[in-house]
């Protein structure tokens, strides 16, 4: 096996752990939104229903001063009965009280009405800020675990910035630039395993001399598919990372050619 092949495998599998922390890091913000997400609904539905109570309040107000109002008109009305003089004038009297005592039926309905709107609407109010609670808490549960797991995340990232400058610097310069472009090319998988007579990075079937080459040879062997640097499955020295496989699906790719 070439000498730097195992140092690049470690640089590799350091990589990609670094890609995947980035990557999670970059969603928290989004699972922090979509956590706050059903606590803004329950505040903004505690906050109409708040709305309505205060503004129905407000007309209930309104009518029993309009209710006042209307009786002190009718006592007023009463008082002057003792004036009356005609019978004609004594009936139109009559019947303006009764209007008056009609129109005075409705302001009471119509508060009766609101009495009953406002109540019913309390008791939302109060189912909804226990739902506020609950939507509380379980943000804050939220947050603190997205919290911590990026401040572990961050954490590791340090240590595997360390690693990655001391696997980079055991790897020649041109070859590391070799990695490097390959990387960015080929989705941060630079070096591909041969497994089966298959390259893992193409899923591709190599011929049998390439795949014998890989096994065999210390000189550095690609991918006639996707050009990856080959290294032989099953052989990685001791030091390197078991994870130096590809987590991710390469199905994607399969029969692509350059
Ligand atoms: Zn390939």
């Amino acid at each position: 096996m070439n000498p730097h092949l195992p140092r690049l495998i470690e640089l590799q599998a350091i990589d990609l752990r670094i890609a995947e922390i980035k990557h999670q890091r970059r969603l928290i913000p989004d699972r922090l939104a979509a956590a706050r997400a059903p606590l803004h609904s329950a505040t903004e539905a505690l906050k109409q229903a708040g709305a309505s109570v205060e503004a129905l309040t407000k007309e209930r107000r309104t009518c029993e001063r309009d209710l006042d109002a209307q009786e002190s008109h009718i006592e007023k009305m009463k008082a002057r009965t003792g004036e009356i003089k005609t019978n004609k004038e004594y009936q139109a009297h009559l019947f303006e009280i009764e209007m008056a005592n009609k129109k005075k039926g409705e302001v009471e309905e119509k508060i009766l009405g609101l009495m009953e709107t406002i109540e019913q609407l309390q008791r939302e109010m109060a189912a909804a800020q226990a739902r506020v609670r609950e939507a509380e808490a379980a943000f804050e549960r939220e947050q603190r675990l997205l919290d911590e797991s990026d401040a572990a995340l961050s954490k590791e990232l340090a240590v595997l910035d360390e690693q990655q400058r001391g696997a980079a610097a055991a790897v020649p310069r041109d070859l590391l630039e070799r990695y490097e472009k390959l990387k960015v090319q080929r989705k941060d998988h630079a070096l591909a395993s041969v497994r089966d007579g298959t390259c893992q990075g193409c899923r591709l079937q190599l011929p049998p001399q390439l795949v014998a080459e890989v096994k065999r040879s210390d000189e550095l062997q690609v991918c006639g598919y996707c050009h990856r640097i080959l290294y032989w499955e099953g052989e990685l020295p001791a030091e390197a990372p078991a994870a130096a496989g590809s987590p991710h699906d390469y199905d994607d790719e399969a029969g692509e050619s350059l």
